[in-house]
């Protein structure tokens, strides 16, 4: 596999460094266009053009082309890409719009549920797919095997806050993990995670987080979006450790927390716990979070399942989807730090 990897590797240079080569000779000097004729004085106010540079045969901005107060996630260095017309000429230097953003909004997490062969086999050969793939190999190499600005396929059904399909709007990464095995008692089991891949996710989250600066409300597991089918990157994946050490995603504050205990424990929780209208206002405080949940009014099986995925998330040491007073209180302290906009 590593033979078959490191001919792939050589054969994508070669061809990097041809459409280098290729990019050089297609360069022109950028005349002033007819249609805005340009005073030869300079005014104050006349904006610099932005610039372009070709870098392995893809154009990038080297500086910010857009207002980032008017916009909510334009970022000031990407690469773009331009239609190229017979007979014609594009011309990006010009006008480029305050009007935009970038496509990538949300970062998902996953795990293969495959050892490293069949995960690099299943999602380059098959109809699933991600952006990125956190290998298991202990070396320093992270897997690209989808451009970021095409859409993978590794979120199908999916759903947060105000947003559906993610694929659309989102990079996925893949870390290589067997999942789960599920005990006698019927309860599931997971793998650990190893501290190489975590480093290299952290690595991967930041960078990718950074450019398109993508929130951290939108850093998430694939059971979050998808809670009724899906449990990756399940509970032994260390969100909580992400938040202290690199600032990525969500996390509660402990002082809000404990608030929310000593309310929910004051208030005799069990007594009500079957009550329709608590179990509306849980499914309610999980529905504000971002979940896609419907307002039944009673424990089922998509409640019992949505539980669970924010506890693998925010609760990890009992995911047992039952909602205790500490997941409620968990679950209104970040309700009441990261507010829906
Ligand atoms: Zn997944």
């Amino acid at each position: 596999m590593r033979k078959t990897l490191y001919i792939i590797g050589l054969s994508v240079a070669v061809f990097s460094c041809t459409s280098q080569r290729n990019a050089k000779k297609r360069q022109y000097i950028p005349k002033t266009p007819s249609v805005q004729p340009k005073t030869t004085a300079k005014t104050t106010d006349e904006k610099p053009k932005p610039k372009v540079s070709t870098e392995h045969g893809v154009d990038f901005f080297t500086t910010n082309i857009a207002d980032a107060t008017k916009n909510d996630n334009t970022a000031s260095y990407g690469s773009i890409v331009s239609a190229k017309p017979v007979g014609y000429k594009v011309v990006k230097d010009y006008f480029p719009a305050i009007a935009q953003n970038f496509r990538q909004r949300y970062l998902i997490l996953h795990y293969t549920a495959l050892p490293d062969d069949k995960s690099i086999t299943v999602l380059t050969q098959q109809a699933v797919s991600a952006h990125y793939l956190v290998n298991n190999t202990g070396d320093n190499e992270i897997y690209q095997l989808v451009d970021e600005n095409k859409r993978a396929y590794h979120a199908g059904i999916s759903a947060w806050r105000t947003d559906k399909n993610l694929n659309d709007t989102s990079i996925g990464i893949e870390i290589v993990n067997t999942g789960y095995i599920t005990d006698a008692s019927g309860k599931r089991v997971f793998a650990p995670f190893d501290e190489a891949q975590i480093k290299k996710v952290a690595a991967l989250v930041k960078d990718i987080a950074t450019r398109y600066q993508i929130p951290a409300t939108n850093i998430l597991a694939h059971s979050d979006i998808a809670p009724t089918r899906k449990q990756d990157p399940g509970p032994l994946f260390p969100w909580k450790r992400l938040y202290d050490e690199y600032q990525i995603g969500m996390w509660y504050d402990d002082a809000a927390k404990q608030n929310y205990y000593d309310l929910a424990v004051s208030t005799d929780f069990p007594s009500k716990y079957n009550d329709s209208t608590f179990i509306f206002n849980v499914q309610t405080q999980l529905q504000k979070f971002g979940y896609a949940l419907d307002l039944s009014g009673k424990w089922d099986d998509a409640t019992k399942k949505t539980i669970e995925a924010f506890q693998y998330h925010f609760r990890p040491q009992n995911y047992d989807g039952i909602m205790d007073p500490e997941t409620y209180a968990i679950l209104q302290a970040l309700v009441l730090k990261y507010p829906l906009k």
